[in-house]
């Protein structure tokens, strides 16, 4: 059964160790995360954005095909169904589908705008058991058509959100989606610290977790990140080993050409690359 983040993420941020956010594509991507992290004892957050939702064919689409994984691959790990980077309206259509978490992405609005909006939703998800995640500060690089600069975050800001009841936070400190680009002046830890300061006890999520160098996540746990989103990183894992079998001519051996076969190696790259995540941010055993 799915359940919401906000108890994993409280245990996470008290335990000093972040729970990953790996985004889903498809029933390969959904699977080979799940069985990973069963096998791991870690607790997991599916990760779904707008586009990836269409694409799998509706919200009700993904509650379906993640519950039925949940079930047929005997999953008991605490794992969560959560929207990524929603609007206002795809918040309220995950809530009627059957998510378990939702993240309105409001840093695009005024504040005020942001609060306003905020406010509706963290009801909304609240009175159906679900958790919310906002976000303060804009993150640089491109999702879905969603671009930002990788500004840092106003602190004051961050504790204006907080306080309308979200479950955790996101805040830009110079991270961005996808790669990350050969100037990158690194993560700024003084605002992660500042905004933590105002913020206390509530559990803070780093976006763009693909190409971040190891010490940088560590740190940034130690500073109260508590959930990590991976997504880039297990698309290109997935392309380079399907590319690798394909060149190899292996779909065109025997009945290599099988979907089955075809898409193996991406599937178990997908695994790999979660394992390498889930050690790194020290969820492995915390289920
Ligand atoms: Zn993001």
């Amino acid at each position: 059964m799915l359940v919401s983040a906000t108890e994993m993420l409280k245990k996470a941020k008290a335990g000093h160790y972040a729970v990953g956010q790996f985004n889903i594509n498809n029933l390969e991507w959904t699977k080979s995360i799940l069985l990973t992290a069963q096998e791991l004892n870690s607790p997991v957050i599916l990760g779904v954005s707008e586009g990836a939702g269409k694409y799998m064919g509706g919200y009700h689409a993904v509650v379906g095909m993640v519950n039925g994984l949940l079930q047929d691959l005997n999953i008991t790990v605490p794992v969560a169904l959560h929207l990524d980077h929603g609007s206002f309206e795809g918040c309220y259509k995950c809530i009627e589908a059957g998510f378990s978490s939702i993240m309105f992405d409001g840093s695009h609005y005024s504040i005020e705008e942001n609060v306003a909006k905020t406010t509706e939703l963290v009801k909304a998800a609240h009175d159906k058991g679900l958790s919310i995640e906002a976000e303060v500060g804009s993150i640089g690089g491109e999702e879905d058509g969603v671009v930002g600069m990788g500004e840092c975050a106003d602190p004051d800001e961050c504790k204006a959100i907080a306080d309308l009841g979200v479950d955790f936070l996101a805040a830009g400190i110079g991270n961005i989606h996808g790669k990350y680009p050969e100037n990158w002046k690194g993560l700024s830890f003084e605002t992660l610290d500042a905004v933590q300061r105002k913020t206390g006890e509530l559990p803070l999520v780093l976006h763009g977790g693909t190409g971040i160098p190891a010490d940088m996540i560590k740190k940034a746990i130690t500073l109260g990140v508590a959930k990590i989103n991976v997504n880039t990183e297990c698309q290109l894992a997935f392309a380079a080993a399907t590319r690798k079998y394909v060149e190899e001519g292996k779909d065109l051996q025997g009945k290599g050409f099988d979907p089955r076969k075809l898409l193996a190696p991406g599937a178990e790259a997908i695994k790999a690359t979660v394992k390498e995540k889930m050690e790194l941010f020290g969820s492995v055993g915390q289920a």
